[in-house]
């Protein structure tokens, strides 16, 4: 970007300027959650002042005003990731709900008892606990993939060697939300599919910083929140293949999703319908197709290429700093704005708390990722995660406050 387009998306951001600790807020948590710009913001207010009412259910005009726009909302989602049949986008509350919902409606009717499931050390809890419960209702098992050493993805090479005659699933992330690391799903769908195994990808880390085109990817199901793609908590899709919809059981049931109720037993509207029972997060879908069309208007590349710009700079600036770790595999080239590392005897939470006395907002954990933080023999992690609307003046204050951290600590430890 131009310094005066930077500016101007900048602007977009009332929540950027502001002082945190008498100094100017450097928001670099934009893993955990993105900022929204005024366009959604507005549109959330929007909706609540002109067009509020239920969905589905009404023949008044602002019933129909809702329903169109949810179902609108519905359509741009579709097409931001490549999805030639709106049905299947369901909305849920977010990437946690989704995964629940495919564990149990997607993949709990296919296993038995001895069932494999794949994935990796690299997830967050989110796509790995629910897989867990499912084990253990269902006596099938997890069996972790073969990393490769040196960039942390899936080693196809031991992978081809694996006895495959049990497995159902391969359940994986797409982008790393510590190390930002991106898995090659296309191949590994591929892979899977010749082998009549399904593929589930968390996406949440992914679709803020990738062009996704989940039918290019072949993958059976693909899920994200709102609120890491600058939209509003409280949103997320599940993506799930059309082909699914029919062995794919609700878990959620009441209203909405019914076609008729009988005095014992009920019969269900198609798919998505079927999967979003009771009031949906209507203004909250809404607002995140705005988000979405406030990305595609600035241009996705322009987006992604600043992130990388920025968080190339902030790496190699660290590496060049004595005493800082980074966890990141030798041979990566895009972080997707995601930079974890920790500073030689210095406790990541007080490292944390330090930053944040001079602004700098990062993350200071195990971030929900404990089996990778036993992979990487670290108890915990800071990461810096960055979006489009950081700078480069930002990367560089956080270099200088980097050397400053240090210092102050190592001479409080003499
Ligand atoms: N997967 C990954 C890779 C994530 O980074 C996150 C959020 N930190 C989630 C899943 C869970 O997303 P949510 O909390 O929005 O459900």
């Amino acid at each position: 970007f131009t310094p005066q387009e930077l500016k101007n998306i900048r602007d977009q951001f009332p929540i950027l300027n502001q002082s945190v600790n008498q100094c100017p807020l450097i928001y670099f948590d934009n893993a955990a959650t993105t900022q929204k710009p005024q366009a959604v913001i507005e549109r959330l207010i929007a909706f609540y002042q002109t067009d509020n009412a239920n969905i589905h259910r009404s023949v008044h005009t602002l019933g129909q005003r809702s329903t169109d726009q949810y179902e609108t909302a519905r359509q741009t989602l579709s097409q931001f990731i490549g999805s030639q049949d709106d049905s299947q986008i369901i909305f849920t509350s977010g990437t946690t709900a989704a995964i629940n919902f495919l564990a149990r409606g997607f993949a709990e009717p296919k296993l038995t008892k001895g069932d494999q499931i794949l994935t990796t050390a690299l997830e967050h809890h989110s796509n790995l606990v629910p897989w867990q419960e499912l084990c253990q209702r269902t006596g099938a098992h997890l069996v972790y993939l073969p990393l490769t050493e040196n960039t942390m993805t899936v080693d196809f090479v031991l992978l081809n060697k694996m006895d495959t005659t049990n497995v159902k699933f391969i359940v994986i992330q797409h982008v790393s939300n510590v190390l930002g690391i991106e898995q090659p799903i296309k191949q590994l769908t591929d892979w899977a599919h010749q082998r009549k195994i399904a593929i589930i990808v968390d996406g949440a880390q992914a679709v803020p910083h990738l062009s996704i085109n989940v039918e290019e990817m072949g993958v059976d199901a693909y899920c994200f929140s709102g609120h890491k793609l600058y939209g509003p908590t409280g949103i997320g899709v599940c993506y799930l293949k059309s082909e699914h919809h029919q062995s794919t059981q609700a878990v959620n049931f009441g209203g909405e999703m019914i076609n008729q109720v009988n005095d014992f037993d009920s019969n269900y509207k198609n798919a998505p319908w079927k999967f979003e029972a009771g009031t949906p997060p209507i203004a909250e879908a809404i607002a995140l197709a705005q988000a979405v069309t406030y990305l595609k208007a600035m241009g996705l590349h322009k987006v992604f290429h600043q992130e990388y710009v920025l968080s190339n700079r902030l790496y190699q600036g660290l590496k060049s700093i004595e005493g800082v770790q980074l966890y990141h595999p030798l041979y990566q080239s895009n972080f997707h704005g995601i930079i974890s590392f920790n500073l030689d005897n210095i406790h990541p939470h007080d490292a944390a708390t330090a930053y944040d006395y001079e602004g700098i907002a990062l993350r200071a954990g195990h971030h929900c990722a404990q089996p990778l933080m036993r992979y990487l023999k670290v108890p915990a992690t800071l990461r810096a995660s960055l979006a489009f609307y950081n700078t480069v003046e930002e990367v560089d204050s956080m270099l200088e406050i980097t050397r400053a951290v240090k210092e102050f600590f190592t001479n409080a430890l003499k």
